[in-house]
């Protein structure tokens, strides 16, 4: 089973591995004493060209939780890199892999993907950090992000959890964990924005060449490939803004340094899924503003967008010369931004039409639209199982409302909204069991609640992994009805609304 370090180069060519010390701190991670696997992905594993055996491998929780494994050798140091990054909206300077370490990259099936541990110990950058993640937040990471990728949504995957009995102190004593974060790359907004502040120019545009070499060649063709490759960074955001807005995904902390070059979702710490639709839901206990509420996420993706925007200007218009260079390179930033609004308010109005099956354009969609997410506001519907039961709704007559009614508490104002829709149902060509189909497929019926986190959760600090396993086999497959496990798409029980998630992890 070696294979599987011999396959991770840490210094591969046009890795970020390869870009130097500018970028990185190379250190050992910390050893964690008789680690443990807590979950393993044999997705992520098959998307990395690993067999499905290889957890069962005396060496594989010693070797992702970092320990020295004279049996899986370790070719080259890990790395830390340096970021830097606003928080909640205020400069933070330099921050960087506090506690997260980068083993390198595989090459499987066209892709490069790159492994990272988290909670590996302490790095240059961990600042008043303990270099560790606690078991809870592990488990919540690994399965959100596997959760999300089954959701079709653009995120960082998890390979594994390991455990150990380590004590970690948060609010209270936890357990050492760490996660096997992989993804084709890393690189946050806080990157960019690092080398901007230090006015270390020349090491921006490294960094800025290693992502368009990597995943954008494409923006080499235009006038500006850094302007090009801001468009490219407004595109993928604004896209994941609508897929979080459009599943009621919060994710708790979007600081710059949490944004992903890539419009991927990274860094979970404080999210969640809401269940009885609140619009400025705040799933962050330690965001007492609601910065990052559920209705201001999009906002937040462009206010972050700025940030990158500003820190790209050093590398913009060069084609301008230099007497016009400022300039015209912060108009077109500028007119770049701009092209968010261009992309995310359409993408939603598109995907929410979809969600509802509405297949045709009409006047009055956004009115209906509006009036739902209203009624479901002064309701608390649940989020999730609104949509999904509103695939049963005929169009013919009420006979299928009922599992979408029953979760407002005022019938009245559900019936009259329903009336609403199926007289807009009426115009649409599709029967009702193709459009339910079509919603079925948009509208999941599995997400990650808190408490199915929760529960699991619970069971692992008892070394039962099973609930984990089970749990993640379901969210796997989170638009199936999967019958058989009705209990995970239920309604929160109530000691649910006690749980609290912060940014403590
Ligand atoms: P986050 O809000 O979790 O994305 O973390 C913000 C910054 O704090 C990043 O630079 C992290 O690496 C760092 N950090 C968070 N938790 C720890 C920890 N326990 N030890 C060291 N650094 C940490
Ligand atoms: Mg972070």
């Amino acid at each position: 089973m070696a294979e599987v370090s011999a396959a991770i180069d840490s210094r591969r060519e046009g890795s970020f591995g390869s870009l130097g010390s500018a970028f990185m701190t190379r250190l050992p991670a910390a050893p964690l004493p008789s680690p443990y696997v807590v979950g393993f992905s044999k997705d992520a594993a098959a998307m990395l060209g690993f067999a499905p055996s290889v957890a069962d491998d005396p060496a594989f929780a010693d070797y992702f939780a970092g320990n020295p494994t004279p049996d899986w050798p370790q070719p080259s140091l890990p790395y830390a890199s340096v970021y830097s990054g606003h928080q909640f909206g205020v400069w933070a300077g330099q921050l960087g892999d506090g506690r997260a370490l980068g083993l390198g990259e595989v090459d499987h099936a066209g892709m490069r993907y790159e492994l990272q541990l988290k909670g590996a110990g302490l790095t240059p950058y961990s600042r008043m950090g303990d270099g560790r993640a606690v078991l809870r937040s592990s488990i919540r990471e690994y399965l959100c992000s596997e959760a999300m990728h089954h959701l079709g949504i653009p995120t960082t995957r998890a390979l594994a959890v390991i455990g150990s009995d380590q004590p970690v102190r948060r609010e209270e004593i936890e357990t050492a964990a760490v996660v096997t974060r992989v993804s084709t790359s890393f690189v946050r907004f806080g990157h960019f924005e690092h080398f901007y502040s230090q006015d270390r120019v020349d090491d921006l545009r490294t960094l800025a060449d290693h992502v368009i070499d990597r995943f954008y060649p494409q923006c080499r063709e235009q006038d500006d490939p850094y302007l090009a490759l801001l468009g490219e960074a407004v595109r993928t955001t604004a896209d994941l803004m609508v897929d979080w807005q459009a599943v009621g995904f919060c994710h708790g902390v979007m600081n710059t340094d949490n944004m992903s070059i890539l419009g991927l979702t990274i860094d979970y710490g404080p999210f969640g899924f809401i269940d009885g639709f609140d619009a400025n839901h705040i799933c962050n206990h330690s965001d007492s503003q609601g910065r990052y509420s559920y209705r201001r996420q999009p906002q937040v993706g462009y206010w972050n967008l700025f940030c990158l925007a500003q820190a790209l200007l050093p590398l913009l218009g060069a084609q301008y010369g230099e007497a016009k260079r400022n300039e015209r390179a912060i108009e077109d930033a500028q007119r770049v931004l701009e092209g968010f609004k261009a992309r995310f308010a359409p993408g939603l109005e598109a995907r929410t039409r979809a969600k509802l099956g509405l297949e045709l354009e009409r006047d009055g969609d956004d009115q209906l639209v509006n009036a739902l997410f209203e009624v479901m506001h002064k309701n608390r519907a649940d989020f999730t199982l609104t949509f999904r039961h509103l695939a049963k709704l005929s169009k013919h007559d009420a006979s299928g409302d009922a599992p979408a009614r029953d979760l407002f508490l005022d019938r009245a104002a559900f019936d009259a909204w329903a009336n609403d829709y199926r007289r807009r149902l009426s115009e649409e060509p599709r029967d009702d069991a193709a459009r339910a189909v079509a919603m079925n497929r948009i509208n999941p019926r599995f997400v990650l609640r808190n408490h199915l986190a929760e529960t699991a959760i619970r069971h692992a600090r008892e070394k039962d992994f099973t609930e984990l396993e089970r749990l993640a086999a379901v969210l796997r497959h989170p638009f199936d009805e999967q019958p058989e496990h009705d209990a995970y798409a239920g309604l929160p029980p109530d000691w649910a609304s006690s749980l609290e998630v912060s940014c403590s992890s």
